[in-house]
């Protein structure tokens, strides 16, 4: 332990992301990433930032970027909030509303940042096992809890829970937030967006980094009750008066507008998706029925760990979790169709 920290960050494991890799050849298929490129218009948005604009401090608020997400998703500017990517956002959220509050529950197998937000923010947590069917037995909750986050589709089973769920978590934890982290929810999930208008308890976390191809650029955003929006800026302001730069706003904002690529390019992995489940399917994996831009995938011909050592050899980089109930599984992230066929090619070999 260092002289210069406490016991309290001595304890603390941060998250490890996915490996990442600028080698040429390396097939990567281990966060998540879109396959495709951000918009055109997106791309152009950013370089057309002037000088002059770089020059000054981007607009604290984020106004048109938030202005422009508000009318897409059917709720008030006031309604919406932005960071630098949902990671950010998710923090601001683990610190506003589940800080001192009592436990807070997540599921066992879901976004493995969430314990490290708990332990940052020593927050008590109740952890609630998905069942054999991988869903999350969200009616099986304990009363009288502080707060409740779970990824919608769950990650990484690639999962859905339904809205009939989660409108009954919401009416019966009224004086909790429950946070819909809906990092992949554009790959054939239903958004719990609709239930904003009759619960103010509710916050849904969103990302451009998987389905609008952008996460280099850091965007992520969270729509909810007006009151839920002020508790993220009040957070948000201690910390960094400034979370969006001028080039992020302008990015984000010129994909929100291009709504054709959006949906073009969401449709291909979607496609690609069932292309991957088919193939997979036929090479004798078992596969969770994901709505999602990866699957959930094992072969007891071997362990998830020596599957992924060999994907690795051959250049190709998935995603195993050396964790007791996922240590069989593999996460894929769904590529380009021509991805997808090289992958299939080489565990067909294996
Ligand atoms: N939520 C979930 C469930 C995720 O898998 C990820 C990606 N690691 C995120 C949030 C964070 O995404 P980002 O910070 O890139 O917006």
């Amino acid at each position: 332990m260092s002289r210069f920290w406490s016991e309290g960050v001595d304890a603390l494991h941060p998250y490890v992301p996915g490996e990442q890799s600028n080698r040429d050849g390396v097939l990567k298929l281990n966060t998540n990433e879109s396959p495709y490129p951000p918009s055109p218009m997106a791309l152009q948005a950013m370089k057309n930032v002037s000088g002059d604009q770089l020059r000054r401090y981007p607009d604290p608020e984020s106004n048109a970027l938030r202005q422009a997400l508000a009318a897409y998703h059917g709720v008030n500017r006031d309604q919406v909030f932005v960071g630098n990517g949902s990671d950010e956002v998710l923090g601001f959220a683990f610190k506003a509303f589940f800080c001192g509050r009592g436990a807070l529950c997540f599921p066992d197998i879901s976004y493995s940042f969430y314990p490290v937000w708990a332990q940052l923010f020593e927050i008590e947590t109740h952890v609630l096992s998905v069942d054999d069917a991988y869903q999350i037995p969200l009616d099986a909750l304990p009363s009288g809890l502080g707060g409740i986050i779970f990824p919608n589709p769950n990650a990484p089973t690639g999962i859905a829970t339904s809205l009939a769920q989660i409108e009954a978590l919401l009416r019966r934890f009224p004086d909790s937030v429950v946070v819909v982290d809906e990092a992949y929810v554009d790959y054939g999930t239903e958004t719990a967006i609709d239930l904003l208008h009759a619960f103010d308890n509710l916050l849904i976390v969103r990302t451009m980094s998987k389905s609008r191809g952008l996460a280099g650029l850091r965007v992520g955003y969270a729509l909810g009750s007006a009151e839920l929006i002020e508790g993220l800026v009040r957070i948000k302001d201690s910390f960094n008066s400034y979370p969006l730069d001028a080039i992020a706003q302008a990015g984000a904002l010129a994909s929100v507008q291009d709504d054709v690529y959006f949906q073009e390019t969401v449709s291909a992995v979607i496609d690609a998706r069932h292309q991957l489940t088919q193939g997979l399917t036929d090479l004798g994996f078992d596969i969770l029925p994901s709505s999602a831009n990866f699957v959930f995938a094992k072969n007891s011909r071997k362990s998830g760990q020596e599957w992924q050592a060999l994907l690795r050899e051959q250049n190709i980089l998935v995603r195993h979790f050396a964790k007791p109930r996922l240590s069989d599984w593999l996460r894929i992230t769904v590529g380009t169709p021509e991805e997808v066929r090289k992958l299939l090619q080489a565990l067909a070999l294996l």
